[in-house]
């Protein structure tokens, strides 16, 4: 049976942790760290998302701001709030929650986003840093995963890990993250890999983020491997007064008897992203403030 790696409980450790950083500013004399978000639109999930940061943010002390725009928005608006935001001395950190409506180019909203700032980690700046000893501010969601396998002292040197997936926002980062501080060896799978399994059987570590439920099957990993499922998909539920459930990639019920870690979905890696942005944004705040 494997030990279920449990972000729920890794992410509160970490929010008590910044918690007592923050009274300890407050007692200084200084404000609190405060961090914006930008929503567009009325996408169900990334209100979820958006609210759960809020409120992380409230529970460790910050300061939170959400800045909403219908969908009808204009590409020059949102860069114009960037602008703004970026000039605004009492913001530490914000982000831009992604989708965004098709008319508007995520790349050109990223690009413009000051690097320090970039609490999501997003921007090239950032993101070419990433193997770098002083690396500045890391992508949110492979940032939380290497927190919660140090957190359960799982080893990544000279391990083989599989990633599967290779958007710019998680598989990629994560491949790096491994490869360079992380000391693995890594092989980087995608939508035109060949023979999926054959890669995924072989890997000590499985970090899957594809949004495809259940595409990691238990006949395709080997005794004992570690396994990450960043997947979230909403999948129809009439059992749920939601009436989804969020699935992983991972088909858990074959997975798990032969993993030795698993993260489950939801409890995983998402609530591990929550608390990397709270990290990033201590850790912005602490650079504007001079600490
Ligand atoms: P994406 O949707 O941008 O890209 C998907 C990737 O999967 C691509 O690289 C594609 O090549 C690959 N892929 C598609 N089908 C495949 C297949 N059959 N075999 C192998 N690879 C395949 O990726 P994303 O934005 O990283 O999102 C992936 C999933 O992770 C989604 O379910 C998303 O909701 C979830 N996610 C969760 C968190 C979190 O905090 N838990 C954060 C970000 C994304």
């Amino acid at each position: 049976m494997a030990t279920i790696l449990d972000g729920r409980k890794v992410s509160k450790e970490i929010e008590k942790e910044i918690k007592a950083e923050v009274l300890s500013c407050d007692k200084n004399g200084y404000r609190p760290p405060h961090l914006v978000a930008v929503l567009v639109g009325e996408d169900g999930a990334s209100k979820t998302y958006v609210t759960a940061k809020m409120k992380a943010c409230e529970e460790v002390g910050f300061k939170s701001s959400m800045i909403r725009y219908d969908d009808t928005v204009t590409e020059e608006e949102i860069l114009a709030e960037v602008d703004r935001l970026n000039d605004d001395d009492g913001v530490d950190g914000y982000i831009v929650q992604l989708p965004l409506p098709k008319h508007i180019s995520v790349e050109k909203i990223i690009d413009r986003i000051d690097t320090a700032k970039d609490v999501d980690g997003f921007t090239p700046a950032n993101f070419g840093k990433i193997d770098q000893e002083h690396h500045s501010l890391l992508p949110a969601t492979p940032m939380g995963i290497i927190e919660l396998l140090k957190r359960y002292d799982i080893e990544t040197k000279g391990k083989h890990c599989v990633v599967v997936g290779k958007s710019h926002i998680v598989g990629m980062p994560m491949s790096i993250l491994l490869a360079g501080p992380g000391d693995a060896t890594v092989t980087l799978c995608h939508i035109h890999t060949k023979n999926l399994e054959e890669h995924t059987q072989i890997a000590d570590i499985i970090v899957v983020a594809v949004g495809k439920p259940g595409l990691i099957t238990g006949d395709m990993v080997k005794d004992g491997a570690v396994i990450i499922d960043v997947g979230t998909t909403r999948v129809p539920d009439s059992s749920k007064k939601s009436g989804f459930a969020l699935k992983g990639d991972v088909d858990f019920a074959t997975v798990e008897p032969k993993a030795s870690y698993i993260t489950p979905v939801p409890g995983g890696v998402g609530p591990m992203t929550i608390a990397s942005l709270i990290m990033n944004t201590m850790i912005a705040y602490k650079k504007r403030m001079n600490f």
